[in-house]
């Protein structure tokens, strides 16, 4: 299994390098963006760091999707950077390691963010899964199935999407969301959420301006109704 690092610091890039290694995987290093663009074919997964002379992170994480790339993006960032950590998943990363950080915490959540990824690939079925106005939400291959086609969803999206269903009927306020869905901590810019729930409405609400499902709890936070 081959996994991309970029990551423009060495030392960094190297010892991540020869533990996975030592974890049998094959690792590609490169040191901007651009090279990493270039060389993410036949990785099952990108380790992206933020800070990169050239491209951001953001921008390599926002490029893959848009061109419909979803390899699973492990994002590092600078300890403490909650605006970070959001831009990061509203990029499109799945999951984010503040650094500095440790090597076997590192080493499980890219093991968790592979598994991940191979249900994803999984046709069966999901037992995951729940019809919300005649869309199916399917949680485990993070797909959003509507009548007009299939939304992949990123591990962020569907963790919010999830924590709302779970809390079906009560209002959830966006420090909440934080906290438990993005164990984000600090005094985030809380609206960060907004755009998250603007793109599931998107594929969720018949009117996406007028939502019955994920519905604005003004000076809260929103509520998660299921369709009648
Ligand atoms: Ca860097």
């Amino acid at each position: 299994m081959k996994i991309l690092i970029v990551e423009d610091e060495r030392h960094i890039a190297d010892g991540l390098k020869f533990n996975l290694e030592a974890e049998g995987f094959d690792v590609t290093v490169a040191e901007t963006g651009e090279d990493g663009l270039a060389a993410v074919e036949g990785h099952a997964a990108v380790v992206l760091d933020v800070m990169l002379p050239g491209m951001s992170g953001f921008d390599v994480a926002r490029t893959l999707r848009e061109a419909e790339n979803f390899t699973p993006i492990l994002m590092l960032t600078a300890l403490g950077q909650a605006e970070d950590v959001i831009q990061g998943f509203e990029a499109g990363a799945d999951d984010y390691l503040p650094k500095p950080f440790q090597l076997d915490v590192f080493l499980a959540r890219l093991k968790a963010l592979l598994r991940r990824s191979k249900w994803q690939k999984r046709d069966a079925p999901s037992e995951d899964s729940i019809v919300v106005n005649g869309r199916t939400v399917d949680l485990t291959n993070l797909e959003l199935r509507t009548p007009t086609g299939t939304i992949h969803l990123t591990l962020m999206e569907s963790n919010l999407l999830k924590y709302l269903i779970d809390n079906e009927g009560r209002a959830v306020s966006r420090k909440e969301i934080l906290e438990k869905v993005w164990e984000l901590q600090e005094d985030t810019d809380t609206r960060a959420i907004d755009n998250f729930i603007v793109r599931l409405r998107r594929h969720l609400e018949d009117e996406p301006n007028n939502p019955q499902i994920l519905r604005t709890v003004r000076g809260v936070g929103y509520r998660f109704v299921r369709a009648d």
